[in-house]
């Protein structure tokens, strides 16, 4: 099913993320990740999200994690891309084997900058901005394009009002559906629709989401991605790190009240990062009860 249709549902549509496992025994893990999926398409999700790895490292990966969510679960699968260090010929056959394996959809990203490098370098024949891969895309494949988003602003952009017009380039580009990076502060949120419609974008926008389950990964997450954790939020989270069931615990209380607010608020769907695992997600979604 094409994303632009999924999003006509009048319920919250669901969706997961998961990423290719890495290093040694990868069809073992491959395999439990696949245990963790079943246990989540008990939650219908209308699509799972596959990401691409940095600088092109999971190109294969991705393609057959896709593939076997297809073959296996029966549930739509959407492949992240992003453009890093590729040409337009080596795009369009990337492109088009997604495109042979029967897949709608395309997650269209325009990557960060290799490591050790600070800025983005627009490779030769190649696109320096999302916007120009969504162009490409829709020009010459079939495929319903989803772009991200960043309600707390793209760590490269000054301010938000410029990233939101970026934002509309992508939207004008062919972009059907924007996923945005996860936060923990629903008022960025809020304020980032209310930009967006005035800034005359109006495709579905779904907010990312993601459960806390360890104090240090989202200390991880703080230092990469720059959210802001609301401070009651944090001062629970430092009051019992030293208990990792207690912080799950309040991981998935907290998720599933900002799910509340959001789905109050009328949003047309919740994007989970699942980090390949069932348990938090399915805490979520269980006490959501959609
Ligand atoms: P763009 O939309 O091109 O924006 C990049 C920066 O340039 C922004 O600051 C923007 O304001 C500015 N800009 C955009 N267009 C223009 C223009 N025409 N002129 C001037 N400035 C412009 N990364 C991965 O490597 N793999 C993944 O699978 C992956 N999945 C993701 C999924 C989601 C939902 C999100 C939110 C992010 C994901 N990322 C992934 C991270 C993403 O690749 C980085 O955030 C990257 O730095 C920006 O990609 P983009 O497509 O948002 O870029």
């Amino acid at each position: 099913m094409r994303l632009e249709d999924i999003y006509q549902s009048p319920k919250p549509v669901i969706s997961f993320e998961i990423f290719p496992p890495k290093g040694e025994n990868i069809q073992e893990k491959t395999d439990v990740l696949f245990e963790e999926l079943k246990i989540l398409s008990k939650f219908n999700p209308s699509y799972i999200s596959v990401t691409y790895g940095a600088g092109g490292s999971t190109r294969e990966t991705t393609l057959g994690l896709v593939k076997r969510i297809k073959k296996d679960l029966n549930i739509c699968p959407t492949p992240h891309f992003t453009c890093v260090g590729l040409c337009r010929p080596e795009i369009l056959s990337y492109l088009e084997s997604i495109q042979e394996l029967g897949i709608n959809n395309i997650l269209a990203l325009r990557g960060d900058p290799p490591k050790g490098e600070e800025k983005f370098v627009k490779p030769k024949d190649g696109f320096g901005y999302a916007n120009e891969l969504v162009e490409y895309i829709k020009s010459n494949t079939n495929l319903n394009i989803a772009v991200a988003g960043y309600p707390e602003t793209h760590q490269e952009c000054a301010c938000l009002d410029e990233d939101i017009l970026n934002l509309k380039r992508k939207v004008n580009a062919g972009a059907s559906v924007i996923i945005t990076q996860l936060f923990y502060d629903n008022k960025f949120f809020f304020d980032y629709l209310d930009k967006t419609k005035n800034n005359g974008i109006d495709i579905p926008i779904i907010p990312g989401i993601l459960p806390i389950s360890s104090y240090k990964q989202i200390e991880r997450i703080i230092e990469l991605s720059g959210c802001k954790v609301p401070e009651s939020l944090m001062k629970k989270l430092e009051k019992y790190k030293d208990n990792k069931d207690d912080i799950k615990k309040i991981g998935i209380e907290f998720a599933v009240e900002q799910c509340k607010e959001l789905i109050d608020n009328k949003i047309p769907g919740l994007h989970i990062y699942t980090l390949n695992k069932s348990a938090a997600t399915s805490g979520v979604l269980e006490s959501l009860n959609l």
